[in-house]
């Protein structure tokens, strides 16, 4: 035989027919108790679960994984950014004529997951598509994005800028990405760029799931409606067009056409952003809110200060929802701040809330495995004891005035849910099995059927015992057995010493080595009765199963109401027993853009060390009647150009404030504290100060220099001045901006010279910013901005050492202190002493400068003095070129070359 002929078997046919039926799926084959892999794909599996490479026929790569484990593998697989479809054998392989007929009954991405034992249960799984609707280099080109959860429902759609999916997409953190395909079969560069920024699988979709057409239609057909209208879209929205592929990729991956298989999906929903406080991509992850930079670990981050008061899982995913998407409508952070004032103040409320929301099962995953039809019999026995928590949820919440509307909401509820808890809590046993392939899940006296069977196979024992010793009354042998055996069914057994005393009637049925086994006729039929009795009972309860099923899916809209309003309770329960661990006060939330912080304190740090931490105070305002310098008159943020006077006094109302002090201080500690407690306040949670007054703010912005060691490898100076650049075209007097050593990627004078316009332009915006830097010079812009304030990091000189006091005070620090914590960190004394002889040098050679280019010291350095200011650098700066003519200009050269 050819190696094509032995490679071409009618299994290996069918198995051909399903790759190409799924292009882009590792292809799990049942082959008897094995799931097997070929070709590339056993490469895959070898290498990606560490399973044996071996060879089907020659030239057939092979590898697989047993049936009873195949979930384990699975998890693997998905968690390792691959897709995969399942294929089974559909009929008895006994049975079968000809090859087994088989089937691909799963698709398993790991955007479209359900299986409790594939997710993890504090984070959403969304699968989002893009859809770009102009070309790349359009700065004005618009784009959209559709997302949906499929374990919870969930579907959100929004148009934006294109220059703007990369930080919403941060936001919602897609598990995997849709895009529509192109003709070379690769990503475009823009949707590559998106997936290895979010670290997320890609998956290429065909074009007509992406066209408008279609897109209607499908939605439309899922939501049995006639017109978009109702979700406030139209056919030509563009938004439809991500929406129609989350879609169609849906109803391929969960192999249905049936819109009742998904009915749990809720309308989309369109994102609006201007509900919400922006935070993008950049400040999201250097304010660590979700994970820190160092480890990628929830611990440590913002998230995990609060993750861990959680009660539940659809807790823990609002969670970071609302971390996310804090809001800027005051009346809602208000409702939110008013639950946990209630919370905190009365300990026994809290206790009672919290015993409910302990016995909560994840009712929305729930919910979605229903409509999937991948629902458990423990999924259904959680619903029903879920749903009977209506009642003391009820209780818990009346007379409570900052929940009076959630009360009626959940009043509302009570009779569905409870009729629903009653009938699965009294169809169910408390503790049912995993699957129903042995039944086990109704309990006894519910369903007359079920009863009769079951007694039958209970009744069995007796009658065997009885028939046993029918038979040895009747022989007069007492070593007569009858037994039972799952190859080989019900037997009566004699020793071989015996074997010949066996009535005629009974017919031989094996011969073991020291006995031998019959079966009677009346034997065979009770078999037959049993054997049937015991397959009719698990049919049965799979009927019933159905049943109580489709009871509970229709009970969806009361049981998300249910689902959402406890989530909410949740994550309230969380903000309120972090406040009263750990001292948090509630802040006042103002329209004004005025930033009052006593004693703020880290989250995570305070958490951490505790009483070591040392908390401090802000205050950045804007005076009343304070203008800004209005340098670029362009500017929409700036105001009118007219001259201003300097207050050349230290101001009391900066709006920018410049932090100074050595390395390790903590002054980015600090600056970050001051952004977690701003995002904190919008979303209703209270914050670790002694108090706090926050302006409203409209979008958050955290820069660091690509020279900070937490930013190490992974930015440059051009992403960083970058990113510069868009928040100093986005940031408004709303706004707040932290920045953190800005400008260290280059070399000194360009750094300290692009330092110094950006703090001006911020400056001029009346932004309230916080700019820790160590560049000493622009500490001098205190001088001549009436809203720019210096603020330092303390430290305390002692003997030959430095002790960090991270007690922040007004003005600028005088050192860096730089040698001394070279010392602290370990150089050799030879080193950190020679450092300090020429510190000593340069600042005289800094204090006269006129001097330093003539009078060269014995030992020159001049690598060293060209980086120092000369002062004729300073004077080109402060020209002012706006308010001087051709002429003057002139002069002001002439004047500065005879300086020098
Ligand atoms: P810098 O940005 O000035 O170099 P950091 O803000 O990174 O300093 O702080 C360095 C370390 O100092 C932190 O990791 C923390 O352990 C400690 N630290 C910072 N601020 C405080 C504080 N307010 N109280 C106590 N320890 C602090
Ligand atoms: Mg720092």
């Amino acid at each position: 035989m050819t190696q094509k002929a032995k490679q071409d078997t009618p299994a290996m046919r069918q198995y051909h027919r399903f790759k190409e039926q799924h292009p882009g799926c590792l292809l799990l084959f049942r082959m008897g108790d094995f799931y097997e892999l070929f070709f590339d794909d056993a490469v895959t599996a070898h290498q990606t679960l560490g399973v044996t490479l071996t060879q089907r026929t020659e030239g057939v790569p092979m590898a697989g994984v047993p049936y009873h484990a195949v979930e384990t593998y699975l998890r693997r697989l998905i968690a390792a950014g691959h897709r995969v479809a399942v294929c089974d054998q559909v009929e008895d392989a006994k049975q079968a004529k000809g090859v087994v007929k088989r089937d691909v009954t799963r698709v398993i991405t790991p955007g479209t997951l359900t299986d409790e034992t594939l997710l993890d249960a504090a984070a959403e799984n969304p699968l989002a598509a893009v859809a770009f609707h102009s070309n790349d280099n359009d700065p004005e080109g618009i784009a959209s994005l559709a997302w949906c959860e499929l374990s919870t429902g969930r579907f959100a759609l929004t148009t934006l800028p294109a220059s703007r999916v990369a930080d919403e997409l941060a936001r919602i953190t897609p598990s995997e990405l849709l895009y529509c395909d192109t003709a070379t079969g690769d990503a475009p560069p823009r949707v590559q760029t998106l997936a290895d920024r979010l670290g997320c699988p890609l998956t290429g979709r065909p074009p007509y799931t992406f066209r408008p057409a279609e897109s209607a239609q499908i939605l439309k057909q899922q939501y049995r409606v006639k017109t978009l209208q109702g979700f406030g879209l139209s056919d030509t929205d563009p938004a439809i067009q991500p929406a129609g592929a989350v879609l169609h990729y849906l109803r391929e991956t969960q192999r249905t056409d049936d819109a009742d298989r998904l009915a749990h999906l809720h309308p989309p929903r369109r994102f609006d952003p201007a509900q919400h406080l922006i935070i993008d991509a950049t400040s999201l992850a250097s304010l660590e809110v979700l994970q820190t930079l160092r480890t990628g670990q929830t611990q440590g981050s913002l998230l995990g200060v609060f993750l861990p008061r959680c009660h539940t899982a659809m807790g823990k995913r609002q969670l970071k929802h609302w971390l996310c998407y804090p809001l800027i409508d005051p009346r809602k952070i208000d409702q939110r701040q008013q639950v946990v004032e209630s919370l905190v103040n009365d300990s026994r409320f809290a206790d009672d809330l919290a015993a409910v929301l302990n016995r909560l099962h994840d009712v929305p995953r729930i919910l979605g495995r229903l409509a999937v039809r991948r629902a458990t019999p423990r999924d259904l026995v959680a619903l029903g004891q879920s749903a009977a928590l209506i009642q003391p949820l009820h209780h818990a919440l009346a007379d409570r005035p900052a929940l009076t509307e959630t009360a009626k909401q959940a009043a509302e509820l009570i009779d569905p849910l409870c009729d629903l808890a009653d009938t699965l809590n009294t169809a169910c046993v408390d503790s049912p099995p995993a699957h129903l392939r042995e039944g086990g899940l109704i309990a006894d006296g519910h369903d007359k059927q079920l009863d009769h069977f079951r007694s039958l196979q209970n009744d069995a024992h007796t009658w065997l015992a009885d028939y046993q010793k029918r038979l040895i009354d009747e022989c007069g042998l007492n070593s007569i057995k009858v037994g039972f055996n799952k190859v080989f069914g019900y037997y009566i057994e004699l020793s071989a010493a015996n074997k010949d005393k066996a009535p005629e009637s009974w017919h031989r049925k094996q011969t073991l080595k020291n006995a031998e086994r019959f079966i009677t006729d009346e034997l065979k039929q009770f078999e037959g009765e049993v054997l049937s009795a015991e397959s009719r009972a698990v049919a049965r309860e799979q009927h019933l199963f159905d049943q109580l099923q489709d009871l509970a899916r229709k009970q969806t809209d009361p049981l998300r109401a249910f689902a959402e309003l406890t989530a909410d309770l949740d994550v309230l329960s969380a903000f309120a027993a972090v406040a009263s661990r750990h001292r948090y006060v509630r802040p006042t939330l103002v329209d004004e853009p005025v930033l009052h912080l006593t004693q703020a304190r880290h989250p995570v740090l305070d958490q951490t060390l505790a009483e070591s931490f040392v908390p401090n105070d802000l205050s950045l305002v804007r005076a009343e009647g304070q203008r800004g310098k209005g340098e670029e008159g362009k500017d929409k943020g700036a105001v009118d150009s007219e001259p201003t006077t300097y207050d050349l006094k230290p101001t009391t109302s900066p709006t920018l404030a410049l932090i100074t002090g050595p390395n390790m201080a903590g002054k980015s500690t600090y600056i970050r504290q001051t952004a977690l407690l701003t995002l904190l306040a919008h979303t209703g949670a209270f914050v670790p100060a002694d108090a706090a007054t926050i302006g409203l703010t409209d979008r958050i912005f955290t820069r660091v220099g690509s020279a900070d060691e937490l930013h190490a490898g992974q930015s440059t100076f051009m992403v960083e001045m970058t990113e510069t650049a868009n928040l100093c075209h986005h940031a408004t007097e709303r706004s707040l901006v932290i920045l953190d050593e800005i400008g260290r990627g280059t070399s000194t004078l360009d750094g300290l010279s692009l330092a110094w316009a950006i703090a001006e332009h911020l400056a001029a915006r009346q932004t309230r910013t916080l700019f820790a830097t160590h560049y000493h010079e622009l500490t001098q812009l205190a001088d001549t901005h009436a809203n720019i304030a210096n603020l330092h990091v303390t430290v305390r000189e002692w003997k030959d050492d430095i002790v960090f006091l991270h007690q922040i005070a007004p003005g600028a620090t005088d050192r860096s202190y730089g040698i001394h914590v070279a010392k602290i960190a370990g150089l050799p004394p030879s080193i950190t002493s020679r450092a300090n002889d020429l510190l000593q040098q340069l600042a005289v050679n800094h204090q006269t400068p006129g001097k330093a280019a003539t009078q060269r010291s014995p030992d020159p350095m001049p690598l060293f003095t060209e980086m120092l200011e000369h002062p004729i650098v300073e004077q080109l700066r402060r020209l002012d070129l706006n308010q001087l003519t051709p002429m003057q200009a002139f002069d002001a050269i002439r004047q500065l070359q005879q300086e020098l």
